[in-house]
Protein backbone atom coordinates (compact mmCIF):
# COMPACT_ATOMS: atom_id res chain seq x y z
CA UNK A 1 0.00 0.00 0.00
CA UNK A 2 1.27 3.36 -0.76
CA UNK A 3 2.19 6.01 2.06
CA UNK A 4 -0.42 7.79 3.47
CA UNK A 5 1.69 10.83 3.76
CA UNK A 6 4.48 12.76 2.27
CA UNK A 7 7.39 14.55 4.24
CA UNK A 8 7.67 18.03 2.98
CA UNK A 9 11.00 19.60 2.90
CA UNK A 10 11.88 22.32 5.32
CA UNK A 11 12.88 25.17 2.76
CA UNK A 12 14.50 28.66 3.30
CA UNK A 13 12.09 31.03 2.00
CA UNK A 14 12.94 34.17 -0.03
CA UNK A 15 11.38 37.42 1.85
CA UNK A 16 10.18 39.03 -1.61
CA UNK A 17 9.80 42.89 0.58
CA UNK A 18 8.68 44.43 3.29
CA UNK A 19 6.03 46.91 3.44
CA UNK A 20 4.14 49.10 6.56
CA UNK A 21 1.02 47.06 5.65
CA UNK A 22 -0.14 44.13 4.15
CA UNK A 23 -3.74 43.61 3.47
CA UNK A 24 -4.62 39.40 2.27
CA UNK A 25 -7.61 39.21 0.17
CA UNK A 26 -8.23 41.77 -2.59
CA UNK A 27 -12.64 42.17 -2.18
CA UNK A 28 -14.66 44.90 -1.52
CA UNK A 29 -12.65 44.84 1.95
CA UNK A 30 -9.18 44.63 0.85
CA UNK A 31 -9.04 46.68 -1.54
CA UNK A 32 -10.62 49.90 0.18
CA UNK A 33 -8.08 48.76 3.14
CA UNK A 34 -4.92 48.67 0.78
CA UNK A 35 -6.14 51.82 -0.82
CA UNK A 36 -6.98 53.74 2.15
CA UNK A 37 -3.76 52.59 4.03
CA UNK A 38 -1.72 53.23 1.30
CA UNK A 39 -3.37 57.55 0.84
CA UNK A 40 -2.92 57.61 4.22
CA UNK A 41 1.27 57.27 3.59
CA UNK A 42 1.84 53.59 4.15
CA UNK A 43 3.84 51.67 2.19
CA UNK A 44 1.10 49.38 1.45
CA UNK A 45 0.76 45.40 -0.68
CA UNK A 46 -2.39 43.78 -1.68
CA UNK A 47 -2.15 39.87 -1.95
CA UNK A 48 -4.84 38.73 -4.08
CA UNK A 49 -5.28 34.76 -5.04
CA UNK A 50 -7.96 35.21 -8.18
CA UNK A 51 -6.80 37.12 -11.32
CA UNK A 52 -8.29 40.61 -10.48
CA UNK A 53 -9.43 42.70 -7.81
CA UNK A 54 -13.06 43.18 -6.26
CA UNK A 55 -13.13 39.36 -4.77
CA UNK A 56 -17.16 38.76 -4.81
CA UNK A 57 -17.96 42.10 -6.40
CA UNK A 58 -16.18 40.90 -9.69
CA UNK A 59 -14.66 37.28 -9.64
CA UNK A 60 -18.12 36.68 -7.83
CA UNK A 61 -20.30 38.58 -9.98
CA UNK A 62 -22.48 39.48 -7.31
CA UNK A 63 -23.76 43.28 -8.94
CA UNK A 64 -25.32 43.99 -6.40
CA UNK A 65 -24.31 46.39 -3.41
CA UNK A 66 -26.37 46.32 -0.28
CA UNK A 67 -25.68 49.29 2.92
CA UNK A 68 -24.21 51.60 1.12
CA UNK A 69 -26.76 54.60 0.96
CA UNK A 70 -25.69 55.64 4.28
CA UNK A 71 -21.52 55.26 3.97
CA UNK A 72 -19.71 58.46 3.37
CA UNK A 73 -15.98 58.32 2.66
CA UNK A 74 -14.85 56.09 0.24
CA UNK A 75 -17.91 54.64 -0.89
CA UNK A 76 -19.21 57.62 -1.49
CA UNK A 77 -16.48 58.19 -4.04
CA UNK A 78 -17.23 54.49 -5.54
CA UNK A 79 -20.62 54.93 -5.88
CA UNK A 80 -19.78 58.68 -7.43
CA UNK A 81 -17.21 57.34 -10.00
CA UNK A 82 -19.37 54.46 -11.06
CA UNK A 83 -22.05 57.22 -12.10
CA UNK A 84 -19.45 58.95 -13.25
CA UNK A 85 -18.38 55.52 -15.84
CA UNK A 86 -22.61 55.61 -16.93
CA UNK A 87 -21.95 51.87 -14.28
CA UNK A 88 -24.16 51.80 -11.67
CA UNK A 89 -27.92 51.53 -11.34
CA UNK A 90 -29.51 53.10 -8.04
CA UNK A 91 -32.38 51.12 -6.24
CA UNK A 92 -33.75 52.75 -3.16
CA UNK A 93 -30.81 51.84 -1.05
CA UNK A 94 -28.66 49.54 -2.35
CA UNK A 95 -27.32 49.90 -6.50
CA UNK A 96 -26.38 47.91 -9.40
CA UNK A 97 -22.92 47.89 -10.96
CA UNK A 98 -21.26 46.47 -13.89
CA UNK A 99 -18.70 44.22 -12.86
CA UNK A 100 -16.80 44.65 -15.56
CA UNK A 101 -16.33 48.43 -15.37
CA UNK A 102 -15.88 47.58 -11.19
CA UNK A 103 -12.87 45.83 -12.04
CA UNK A 104 -11.05 48.09 -13.81
CA UNK A 105 -12.00 50.93 -11.49
CA UNK A 106 -10.85 48.64 -8.70
CA UNK A 107 -7.60 48.40 -10.81
CA UNK A 108 -6.82 52.45 -11.98
CA UNK A 109 -7.17 53.27 -8.30
CA UNK A 110 -4.87 51.09 -6.53
CA UNK A 111 -2.48 51.71 -9.06
CA UNK A 112 -3.04 55.25 -8.47
CA UNK A 113 -2.66 54.94 -4.91
CA UNK A 114 0.61 53.20 -5.60
CA UNK A 115 -0.59 50.05 -4.06
CA UNK A 116 1.73 47.33 -4.86
CA UNK A 117 -1.02 44.34 -6.30
CA UNK A 118 0.14 41.25 -6.81
CA UNK A 119 -2.76 38.61 -8.15
CA UNK A 120 -2.53 34.75 -8.72
CA UNK A 121 -1.07 34.45 -5.33
CA UNK A 122 -2.52 32.67 -2.83
CA UNK A 123 -1.43 33.67 1.14
CA UNK A 124 -0.32 29.79 2.44
CA UNK A 125 1.43 30.33 6.04
CA UNK A 126 1.67 32.93 8.47
CA UNK A 127 4.55 32.58 11.15
CA UNK A 128 4.41 34.39 14.33
CA UNK A 129 7.09 35.55 16.36
CA UNK A 130 7.66 34.03 19.86
CA UNK A 131 6.19 37.40 21.26
CA UNK A 132 3.09 36.94 19.37
CA UNK A 133 3.50 39.15 16.60
CA UNK A 134 2.54 38.60 13.01
CA UNK A 135 5.62 39.45 11.09
CA UNK A 136 5.69 37.52 7.56
CA UNK A 137 3.21 35.87 5.42
CA UNK A 138 4.32 33.49 2.93
CA UNK A 139 3.02 33.02 -0.38
CA UNK A 140 2.71 30.40 -3.04
CA UNK A 141 2.08 31.83 -6.76
CA UNK A 142 3.97 31.04 -10.43
CA UNK A 143 7.09 32.98 -8.40
CA UNK A 144 6.89 29.57 -6.06
CA UNK A 145 7.18 30.62 -2.83
CA UNK A 146 8.06 34.02 -0.78
CA UNK A 147 7.72 36.03 2.00
CA UNK A 148 5.95 39.20 2.79
CA UNK A 149 7.17 41.03 5.68
CA UNK A 150 4.91 44.35 7.03
CA UNK A 151 4.72 45.80 10.26
CA UNK A 152 0.53 45.54 10.38
CA UNK A 153 -1.39 42.50 8.56
CA UNK A 154 -4.68 43.00 7.13
CA UNK A 155 -7.10 40.14 6.69
CA UNK A 156 -9.45 40.36 4.13
CA UNK A 157 -9.69 37.42 3.05
CA UNK A 158 -13.74 36.47 3.53
CA UNK A 159 -12.97 33.19 4.98
CA UNK A 160 -10.39 34.30 7.50
CA UNK A 161 -7.66 32.64 5.78
CA UNK A 162 -4.54 34.36 7.41
CA UNK A 163 -5.99 34.84 10.59
CA UNK A 164 -6.76 31.24 11.01
CA UNK A 165 -3.30 30.44 9.24
CA UNK A 166 -1.35 32.67 12.18
CA UNK A 167 -3.31 30.66 15.08
CA UNK A 168 -6.20 32.92 15.92
CA UNK A 169 -9.39 31.13 17.31
CA UNK A 170 -12.55 31.82 15.24
CA UNK A 171 -16.19 30.77 15.02
CA UNK A 172 -17.89 29.26 12.25
CA UNK A 173 -21.70 28.61 11.34
CA UNK A 174 -24.10 28.40 13.77
CA UNK A 175 -23.14 27.56 16.87
CA UNK A 176 -25.96 25.21 17.52
CA UNK A 177 -26.45 23.09 14.49
CA UNK A 178 -22.73 23.75 13.45
CA UNK A 179 -25.13 24.25 9.92
CA UNK A 180 -23.45 27.03 7.33
CA UNK A 181 -25.48 29.24 4.52
CA UNK A 182 -25.70 27.82 1.06
CA UNK A 183 -23.35 28.84 -1.35
CA UNK A 184 -24.43 30.56 -5.25
CA UNK A 185 -22.76 30.81 -8.33
CA UNK A 186 -23.90 34.09 -9.74
CA UNK A 187 -24.54 34.59 -13.36
CA UNK A 188 -24.47 37.43 -16.04
CA UNK A 189 -27.82 37.71 -18.84
CA UNK A 190 -28.44 39.29 -21.88
CA UNK A 191 -30.67 38.65 -24.27
CA UNK A 192 -34.12 40.41 -22.57
CA UNK A 193 -35.05 44.02 -22.06
CA UNK A 194 -36.06 45.36 -18.98
CA UNK A 195 -39.36 46.73 -20.54
CA UNK A 196 -40.20 43.40 -20.91
CA UNK A 197 -39.18 41.77 -17.87
CA UNK A 198 -39.49 44.16 -15.12
CA UNK A 199 -41.87 41.92 -13.42
CA UNK A 200 -39.13 39.88 -12.75
CA UNK A 201 -36.28 41.93 -11.71
CA UNK A 202 -35.57 43.61 -8.10
CA UNK A 203 -33.32 42.83 -5.79
CA UNK A 204 -34.93 43.82 -2.83
CA UNK A 205 -38.59 42.92 -3.89
CA UNK A 206 -40.28 39.49 -2.64
CA UNK A 207 -42.66 39.84 -5.36
CA UNK A 208 -40.24 39.68 -8.12
CA UNK A 209 -38.80 36.91 -6.82
CA UNK A 210 -41.96 35.03 -6.30
CA UNK A 211 -42.76 36.03 -10.22
CA UNK A 212 -39.79 34.54 -11.11
CA UNK A 213 -40.14 31.35 -9.34
CA UNK A 214 -43.23 30.67 -10.66
CA UNK A 215 -41.63 31.34 -13.92
CA UNK A 216 -39.10 28.62 -13.30
CA UNK A 217 -41.95 26.40 -12.52
CA UNK A 218 -44.08 27.30 -15.16
CA UNK A 219 -40.62 26.46 -17.58
CA UNK A 220 -40.61 22.87 -15.90
CA UNK A 221 -37.50 24.06 -13.09
CA UNK A 222 -37.50 23.69 -9.84
CA UNK A 223 -34.53 26.44 -8.66
CA UNK A 224 -32.44 24.93 -5.39
CA UNK A 225 -32.82 29.28 -4.54
CA UNK A 226 -36.37 29.05 -3.65
CA UNK A 227 -36.48 33.15 -4.35
CA UNK A 228 -34.37 33.58 -7.54
CA UNK A 229 -33.44 37.00 -8.13
CA UNK A 230 -32.78 38.65 -11.20
CA UNK A 231 -30.30 42.45 -11.07
CA UNK A 232 -31.10 44.83 -13.79
CA UNK A 233 -27.15 46.71 -14.60
CA UNK A 234 -28.15 47.84 -17.98
CA UNK A 235 -31.53 47.55 -19.51
CA UNK A 236 -30.24 44.88 -21.63
CA UNK A 237 -27.78 43.27 -18.56
CA UNK A 238 -28.44 41.41 -15.92
CA UNK A 239 -27.21 39.32 -13.10
CA UNK A 240 -29.03 36.26 -11.96
CA UNK A 241 -28.73 34.40 -8.17
CA UNK A 242 -30.51 31.21 -8.52
CA UNK A 243 -29.01 28.30 -7.11
CA UNK A 244 -28.74 27.05 -3.33
CA UNK A 245 -25.49 24.77 -2.03
CA UNK A 246 -26.42 23.39 0.69
CA UNK A 247 -23.95 22.47 3.50
CA UNK A 248 -20.83 22.93 1.56
CA UNK A 249 -17.64 23.41 3.55
CA UNK A 250 -15.43 26.30 2.12
CA UNK A 251 -12.50 24.89 3.31
CA UNK A 252 -13.36 21.63 1.28
CA UNK A 253 -11.73 22.09 -2.49
CA UNK A 254 -13.81 19.04 -3.44
CA UNK A 255 -16.84 20.38 -2.34
CA UNK A 256 -16.35 23.40 -3.48
CA UNK A 257 -15.39 22.19 -6.53
CA UNK A 258 -18.91 19.90 -6.80
CA UNK A 259 -20.82 22.57 -5.53
CA UNK A 260 -19.28 25.28 -8.71
CA UNK A 261 -19.89 22.33 -11.07
CA UNK A 262 -23.46 21.61 -10.06
CA UNK A 263 -24.38 25.40 -9.81
CA UNK A 264 -22.80 26.22 -13.03
CA UNK A 265 -24.90 23.56 -14.89
CA UNK A 266 -28.58 24.47 -12.91
CA UNK A 267 -27.90 27.74 -13.99
CA UNK A 268 -27.50 27.40 -17.52
CA UNK A 269 -30.57 24.71 -17.16
CA UNK A 270 -32.93 27.47 -15.86
CA UNK A 271 -31.83 29.35 -18.64
CA UNK A 272 -32.59 27.01 -21.73
CA UNK A 273 -35.89 26.05 -19.69
CA UNK A 274 -36.68 29.92 -19.50
CA UNK A 275 -35.71 30.31 -23.38
CA UNK A 276 -37.79 27.70 -24.53
CA UNK A 277 -40.82 29.50 -22.88
CA UNK A 278 -40.61 31.85 -26.02
CA UNK A 279 -41.40 35.94 -25.39
CA UNK A 280 -39.97 37.20 -23.59
CA UNK A 281 -37.26 35.18 -22.95
CA UNK A 282 -36.57 33.49 -26.63
CA UNK A 283 -33.08 35.33 -26.84
CA UNK A 284 -31.73 34.99 -22.94
CA UNK A 285 -28.55 33.86 -23.32
CA UNK A 286 -25.52 33.84 -20.46
CA UNK A 287 -22.82 36.17 -20.56
CA UNK A 288 -20.21 34.83 -18.18
CA UNK A 289 -20.96 32.75 -14.91
CA UNK A 290 -18.72 33.90 -11.69
CA UNK A 291 -15.15 32.53 -11.87
CA UNK A 292 -15.65 32.00 -7.61
CA UNK A 293 -19.08 30.78 -6.51
CA UNK A 294 -20.20 32.90 -3.79
CA UNK A 295 -19.50 32.10 -0.20
CA UNK A 296 -21.44 33.17 2.54
CA UNK A 297 -19.63 32.18 5.55
CA UNK A 298 -16.23 31.40 6.40
CA UNK A 299 -14.04 31.92 9.92
CA UNK A 300 -15.18 34.32 12.15
CA UNK A 301 -11.64 35.66 13.90
CA UNK A 302 -11.59 36.44 17.38
CA UNK A 303 -10.95 39.84 17.98
CA UNK A 304 -10.95 42.27 21.15
CA UNK A 305 -14.76 42.67 20.47
CA UNK A 306 -17.34 40.26 19.33
CA UNK A 307 -20.12 42.00 17.71
CA UNK A 308 -23.98 40.46 18.24
CA UNK A 309 -27.00 39.69 17.59
CA UNK A 310 -27.98 41.43 21.15
CA UNK A 311 -25.92 44.38 20.06
CA UNK A 312 -28.14 44.59 16.89
CA UNK A 313 -31.49 44.64 19.13
CA UNK A 314 -30.30 47.20 21.22
CA UNK A 315 -28.77 48.90 18.07
CA UNK A 316 -25.94 49.77 20.06
CA UNK A 317 -23.58 52.21 19.70
CA UNK A 318 -19.53 52.84 20.00
CA UNK A 319 -17.42 55.41 20.89
CA UNK A 320 -14.76 53.74 18.74
CA UNK A 321 -17.54 52.86 15.91
CA UNK A 322 -16.17 52.44 12.40
CA UNK A 323 -19.34 51.75 10.81
CA UNK A 324 -22.67 51.56 11.36
CA UNK A 325 -24.96 48.81 9.55
CA UNK A 326 -28.64 48.92 8.95
CA UNK A 327 -29.25 45.67 6.98
CA UNK A 328 -31.18 43.20 9.57
CA UNK A 329 -30.58 39.32 10.06
CA UNK A 330 -30.03 37.62 6.52
CA UNK A 331 -29.85 34.36 6.95
CA UNK A 332 -29.92 32.15 3.42
CA UNK A 333 -31.82 28.68 4.71
CA UNK A 334 -28.84 26.87 6.17
CA UNK A 335 -30.64 22.94 5.23
CA UNK A 336 -33.37 21.83 2.98
CA UNK A 337 -35.12 21.13 6.90
CA UNK A 338 -35.48 25.30 6.77
CA UNK A 339 -36.59 25.19 3.06
CA UNK A 340 -35.28 26.74 -0.19
CA UNK A 341 -35.20 30.24 0.69
CA UNK A 342 -34.49 31.94 4.18
CA UNK A 343 -34.46 30.81 7.88
CA UNK A 344 -37.32 32.58 10.30
CA UNK A 345 -34.31 34.20 11.83
CA UNK A 346 -34.80 37.07 9.27
CA UNK A 347 -37.83 38.13 10.84
CA UNK A 348 -36.20 39.32 14.09
CA UNK A 349 -36.61 43.06 14.43
CA UNK A 350 -33.55 44.80 14.91
CA UNK A 351 -32.28 48.17 14.86
CA UNK A 352 -29.02 50.01 13.28
CA UNK A 353 -25.48 49.28 15.26
CA UNK A 354 -22.35 49.97 15.47
CA UNK A 355 -19.21 47.89 14.49
CA UNK A 356 -16.74 48.97 16.84
CA UNK A 357 -12.78 48.95 15.75
CA UNK A 358 -12.15 46.68 18.32
CA UNK A 359 -13.90 43.79 16.83
CA UNK A 360 -11.52 44.50 13.31
CA UNK A 361 -8.59 43.85 15.98
CA UNK A 362 -7.06 40.10 16.49
CA UNK A 363 -7.30 39.24 19.70
CA UNK A 364 -4.96 36.37 19.66
CA UNK A 365 -1.99 37.46 17.18
CA UNK A 366 -0.47 40.72 17.80
CA UNK A 367 -0.07 43.33 14.66
CA UNK A 368 -3.06 41.56 12.52
CA UNK A 369 -6.58 43.18 12.04
CA UNK A 370 -9.28 41.75 9.93
CA UNK A 371 -11.76 43.45 7.27
CA UNK A 372 -14.55 42.34 5.83
CA UNK A 373 -16.74 39.36 6.27
CA UNK A 374 -14.40 37.65 9.12
CA UNK A 375 -13.97 40.06 11.53
CA UNK A 376 -15.13 39.03 15.17
CA UNK A 377 -19.16 38.27 15.35
CA UNK A 378 -21.69 35.87 15.73
CA UNK A 379 -23.55 33.76 13.49
CA UNK A 380 -26.55 36.44 13.07
CA UNK A 381 -24.97 39.12 13.66
CA UNK A 382 -22.19 38.24 10.48
CA UNK A 383 -25.39 37.72 8.29
CA UNK A 384 -25.75 41.47 8.38
CA UNK A 385 -22.40 42.90 8.49
CA UNK A 386 -21.29 41.10 5.68
CA UNK A 387 -22.90 42.95 3.18
CA UNK A 388 -20.20 44.79 0.98
CA UNK A 389 -21.31 48.55 1.91
CA UNK A 390 -20.37 47.42 5.03
CA UNK A 391 -17.26 45.71 4.34
CA UNK A 392 -16.31 48.53 2.31
CA UNK A 393 -16.50 51.04 5.50
CA UNK A 394 -14.44 47.95 7.81
CA UNK A 395 -11.80 48.09 4.68
CA UNK A 396 -11.62 52.05 4.95
CA UNK A 397 -11.03 51.96 9.03
CA UNK A 398 -8.83 49.24 9.27
CA UNK A 399 -6.44 50.50 6.23
CA UNK A 400 -6.44 54.15 7.93
CA UNK A 401 -5.50 52.72 11.31
CA UNK A 402 -2.75 49.96 10.13
CA UNK A 403 -0.98 52.83 8.12
CA UNK A 404 -1.12 54.90 11.67
CA UNK A 405 0.12 52.23 13.38
CA UNK A 406 2.99 51.03 11.12
CA UNK A 407 3.56 55.19 11.30
CA UNK A 408 3.58 55.54 14.45
CA UNK A 409 5.23 52.09 15.38
CA UNK A 410 2.70 50.77 17.29
CA UNK A 411 -0.20 48.11 17.87
CA UNK A 412 -3.74 48.92 15.84
CA UNK A 413 -5.16 48.72 19.06
CA UNK A 414 -3.03 51.60 20.34
CA UNK A 415 -4.37 53.80 17.80
CA UNK A 416 -6.20 56.82 18.92
CA UNK A 417 -9.33 56.38 16.30
CA UNK A 418 -11.15 59.13 17.48
CA UNK A 419 -8.71 61.32 16.13
CA UNK A 420 -8.15 59.67 12.48
CA UNK A 421 -12.02 59.92 11.77
CA UNK A 422 -12.34 63.44 12.98
CA UNK A 423 -10.10 64.46 10.43
CA UNK A 424 -10.90 62.34 7.73
CA UNK A 425 -14.69 62.54 6.94
CA UNK A 426 -16.38 58.58 7.85
CA UNK A 427 -18.44 58.86 10.81
CA UNK A 428 -20.95 56.41 10.71
CA UNK A 429 -23.96 57.64 9.68
CA UNK A 430 -27.71 56.33 11.55
CA UNK A 431 -30.31 55.44 9.30
CA UNK A 432 -33.55 53.38 9.78
CA UNK A 433 -33.44 49.73 9.24
CA UNK A 434 -33.20 48.34 5.67
CA UNK A 435 -35.59 45.84 4.78
CA UNK A 436 -33.60 42.17 3.37
CA UNK A 437 -32.71 41.91 0.10
CA UNK A 438 -29.66 40.11 -0.94
C1 LIG B 1 -24.00 34.58 -3.16
C2 LIG B 1 -23.82 35.80 -2.35
C3 LIG B 1 -24.75 36.81 -2.45
C4 LIG B 1 -24.57 37.98 -1.73
N1 LIG B 1 -25.43 39.01 -1.93
C5 LIG B 1 -25.03 40.25 -1.55
C6 LIG B 1 -25.66 41.40 -2.08
O1 LIG B 1 -26.63 41.30 -2.85
N2 LIG B 1 -25.15 42.62 -1.75
C7 LIG B 1 -24.08 42.76 -0.90
O2 LIG B 1 -23.65 43.89 -0.65
N3 LIG B 1 -23.50 41.68 -0.35
C8 LIG B 1 -23.92 40.44 -0.68
N4 LIG B 1 -23.27 39.33 -0.21
C9 LIG B 1 -22.28 39.43 0.88
C10 LIG B 1 -20.97 39.95 0.44
O3 LIG B 1 -20.78 39.81 -0.94
C11 LIG B 1 -19.74 39.35 1.12
O4 LIG B 1 -19.92 39.10 2.43
C12 LIG B 1 -18.57 40.28 0.80
O5 LIG B 1 -17.96 39.82 -0.36
C13 LIG B 1 -17.60 40.49 1.84
O6 LIG B 1 -16.45 41.12 1.26
P1 LIG B 1 -15.02 40.64 1.66
O7 LIG B 1 -14.08 41.62 1.02
O8 LIG B 1 -14.97 40.43 3.12
O9 LIG B 1 -14.83 39.16 1.04
P2 LIG B 1 -14.70 38.60 -0.44
O10 LIG B 1 -15.47 39.37 -1.42
O11 LIG B 1 -15.01 37.14 -0.31
O12 LIG B 1 -13.16 38.79 -0.80
C14 LIG B 1 -12.15 37.99 -0.26
C15 LIG B 1 -10.98 37.95 -1.24
O13 LIG B 1 -9.89 37.28 -0.63
C16 LIG B 1 -9.30 36.41 -1.56
N5 LIG B 1 -8.63 35.34 -0.82
C17 LIG B 1 -9.21 34.39 -0.04
N6 LIG B 1 -8.28 33.60 0.50
C18 LIG B 1 -7.09 34.04 0.05
C19 LIG B 1 -5.74 33.64 0.27
N7 LIG B 1 -5.43 32.60 1.06
N8 LIG B 1 -4.76 34.32 -0.36
C20 LIG B 1 -5.04 35.38 -1.16
N9 LIG B 1 -6.30 35.81 -1.39
C21 LIG B 1 -7.31 35.15 -0.79
C22 LIG B 1 -10.46 35.93 -2.40
O14 LIG B 1 -10.01 35.46 -3.66
C23 LIG B 1 -11.30 37.20 -2.51
O15 LIG B 1 -10.95 37.98 -3.62
C24 LIG B 1 -23.46 38.12 -0.87
C25 LIG B 1 -22.53 37.08 -0.75
C26 LIG B 1 -22.71 35.94 -1.48
C27 LIG B 1 -21.69 34.87 -1.37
Amino acid sequence: MADSHVLEPSRRVPIHSAWDVVVCGAGPAGVSAAISAARSGARTALIEGQGCLGGVWTAGLLSWVIDASNKKGFMQELAGELDRRGARRVKGRSFAYDPEQMKVLLEQWCVAAEVAVRLHTRVVAAPVNEDGRLHAIITESRSGREAFAAKVFIDATGDGELGSLAGCGFDYGDPETGEVQPMTLVGLLTGIQLAEVSKFVGGGSPEAKRNLREEMERAGIRPSYGSPTLFCIREDLFAVSSTHEYGVSPFDADAVTEATLRSRAELYQQVLALRRLGQPWSDLRVVATGNQIGIREGRRIHGLYRVTLEDMLAGRTHPDAVCCCAFGVDVHSTSHSHGRSYRSDNNLKVRPYDIPLRALIARDVRGLMMAGRCISGDFLSHSSYRVTGNAVAMGEAAGRVAAAAAHQDVLPEQVCWESLHTEQANRPVRTPPLAIAS
